[in-house]
C-alpha cells in the first residue's frame, strides 16, 4: 500500500468521503457521506451488511415492494444476515424461490475481503482485511481456555499518536463503516464456523447469553459450552470514540438478540480518553469501558498519550467516575503499558492507587507488557519491575493482573497492528507525529 504518499484529504475525496481538514479536533472527522445512508457498489447493487432492519425495509420498499411486504421481507432477511450468517440470498429458504433472484439483482451480502490469514504458535489468529476501496486493516482472534476474544478495528490508521503504538505511526486513512466493523465479527464467525445452523442452535445461543454473569477474569464461572467467539474488544486499529456513530451502530447489530446476539457484558470498548464521547458511549452503547491510562503524571502522559494535552488525567478520571454503567459489578478497566524507566516505578504504582481511590473508581488495572515494533522509542519493563508494580496495586486493594502478550510472533499483539508495508525513516515518522499533534491541539 502507498497511503503514506497520499494526503488524507486526497484519499477521503477519492473514496467519496468528506475531506479531513488539517487543523481540527480529530473528532470532527465525518462519517462517510452516504447516499441515503448506503453506498451502492460499482455495479449499482447495495450492500446490506451494516444496515438495521428498518433501513432494509425502506430499501425494499424503494425497490418496489409494498409497505407490508417490505417489512416482512426485511425481518426475514435481517435474521438470515445477522443471525444465521448466510452470504447468498439463495440460502434464505423461507423466502419464495422467485423472490431470491430479485434480491440478488439489487442487493449484495458483503464481507471485508481477506488478504491474508496468519496463525500464531500460541493459537492467536490475525487477518489482514481489505475494504472495497482498497484500504487494509487488521482483526485478531485470541482463544483462551474459557473464552475467545475478537479484537476489532474501528479505523484504518489513527488520528492519535501514542508514542508506544505502531498504529499511531500511521495516518488516519479513514473511519471504517458500520458494515466494515460488524463485518469483522461476521467474518470471524464464518472462519470459526460458528453460525447457528438451526432454530435449536439459536435457542441454545440465547440461553447461553442469558446465562452470562460478570465476566472478570479472576471471577471466572462462565463456560462458553464450546463456543469459540465469546467476547469482543474494540482494541484493534484506531480510536473507536473518534468513529462514534459507526461503532455504536455496528455494536447495536452485534448486541441485538435477533442479530449476532452477543451480550453487552461481553463487549469492551477501549479509548485513549476521548472525554466528550465517553458519556455517550455509556448511554448509547452501554458496553464495558477500558481506558488507556498508561501514566499518572501530566508530564509522562503528555509524552506517551498526547491526547492528554487536550483531555488531562483529572478530567479523564472524573469522566470515568461519571460513566453511566460504572458500578462495583461493572468495573472500568484501566490499561497500563509497562515502559522501562518511563512509567513503571513503585512511586508510579502508589500514585495510581491514590488516583483511582480518590475518584472512588470501581476499577481493575490491566498491566500490559510493552510489545515492541521496529523503531519503537521504548523498551518493556523487566519482569521483576512489572511484578513489583502489580503487587503494590494489589496491596492497594485493586486487581492488577499482568496481561500475557499474545500473537507477538505474527505482530498481532496490542499496539503491533499496522498494515501498510511502510518503511519510513525516523525523521519522517517524527514529522508525521508532529503534524498529528498540531492537528489535535489546533
Ligand atoms: N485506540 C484505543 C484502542 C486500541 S489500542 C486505545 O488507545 O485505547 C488497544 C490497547 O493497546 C490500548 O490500551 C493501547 O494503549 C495498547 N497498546 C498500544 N500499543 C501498545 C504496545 N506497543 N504494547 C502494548 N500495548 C499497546
Ligand atoms: Fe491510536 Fe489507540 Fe494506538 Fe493511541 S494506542 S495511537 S489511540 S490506536
Amino acid at each position: 500500500m502507498s497511503e503514506q504518499h497520499i494526503s488524507p484529504a486526497a484519499v477521503s475525496t477519492a473514496a467519496g468521503l468528506t475531506p479531513i481538514p488539517g487543523n481540527v479536533d480529530p473528532m470532527t472527522v465525518a462519517r462517510p457521506s452516504l447516499v441515503d445512508g448506503v453506498t451502492p457498489r460499482e455495479d449499482g447493487r447495495i450492500d446490506l451488511i451494516g444496515l438495521p432492519k428498518k433501513r432494509i425495509a425502506e430499501l425494499f420498499e424503494g425497490a418496489g415492494l409494498d409497505v407490508k411486504a417490505a417489512k416482512l421481507r426485511a425481518k426475514q432477511v435481517y435474521h438470515w444476515l445477522y443471525h444465521r450468517g448466510v452470504t447468498e440470498f439463495e440460502a434464505m429458504t423461507d423466502i419464495a424461490k422467485t423472490m431470491r433472484p430479485w434480491l440478488a439483482e439489487r442487493f449484495v451480502i458483503g464481507r471485508p475481503e481477506i488478504v491474508e490469514a496468519q496463525h500464531s504458535s500460541d493459537g492467536t489468529r490475525k487477518w489482514l482485511l481489505r475494504t472495497a476501496d482498497a484500504h487494509d486493516f487488521e482483526m485478531v482472534f485470541i482463544p483462551d481456555a474459557d473464552r475467545g476474544t475478537l479484537c476489532v478495528s474501528s479505523q484504518v490508521g489513527c488520528t492519535l499518536n501514542c508514542r508506544f503504538c505502531h498504529t499511531g505511526t500511521m495516518r488516519l486513512v479513514r473511519n471504517l463503516t458500520v458494515g466494515e466493523i460488524v463485518g469483522q465479527v461476521m467474518l470471524a464467525r464464518d472462519s470459526l464456523s460458528e453460525w447457528p445452523k438451526n432454530a435449536e442452535d439459536s435457542r441454545r445461543l440465547a440461553a447461553l447469553m442469558d446465562d452470562i454473569g460478570d465476566d472478570d477474569d479472576e471471577e471466572g464461572g462462565y463456560h462458553p459450552s464450546g463456543r469459540l467467539l465469546t467476547n469482543i474488544v474494540m482494541m484493534g486499529m484506531g480510536e473507536p470514540l473518534y468513529n462514534f456513530d459507526n461503532v455504536r451502530d455496528a455494536l447495536k447489530l452485534v448486541m441485538d438478540g435477533d442479530g449476532l446476539a452477543l451480550s453487552k457484558r461481553r463487549i469492551t470498548l477501549s479509548t485513549s480518553g476521548v472525554i466528550p464521547q465517553m458519556e455517550r458511549c455509556g448511554e448509547e452503547i452501554g458496553v464495558n469501558l477500558a481506558v488507556s491510562l498508561h501514566a499518572v503524571t501530566k508530564e509522562v502522559r503528555d509524552e506517551i498519550v498526547p491526547v492528554n494535552k487536550k483531555y488531562g488525567i483529572e478530567q479523564l478520571l472524573q469522566a470515568c467516575a461519571d460513566y453511566p454503567r460504572a458500578s462495583n459489578a461493572r468495573r472500568i478497566t484501566f490499561e497500563y503499558v509497562m515502559l522501562k524507566d518511563k512509567n513503571d516505578s513503585d512511586d508510579d504504582a502508589r500514585e495510581l492507587v491514590r488516583l483511582l481511590k480518590h475518584y472512588k473508581l470501581p476499577a481493575k488495572v490491566n498491566l500490559i507488557p510493552f510489545n515492541p515494533w521496529p523503531g519503537a522509542p521504548y523498551e518493556c519493563s523487566t519482569p521483576e519491575r512489572i511484578r513489583s508494580f502489580s503487587e503494590i496495586v494489589f496491596q492497594g486493594g485493586i486487581s492488577a493482573p499482568v496481561r500475557t502478550p499474545r500473537g507477538r510472533d505474527i505482530d498481532a499483539a496490542c499496539g503491533q497492528l499496522k498494515t501498510a508495508a511502510e518503511k519510513k525513516s525516523r525523521a519522517e515518522i517524527d514529522r508525521l507525529l508532529a503534524e498529528k499533534e498540531a492537528a489535535l491541539l489546533g
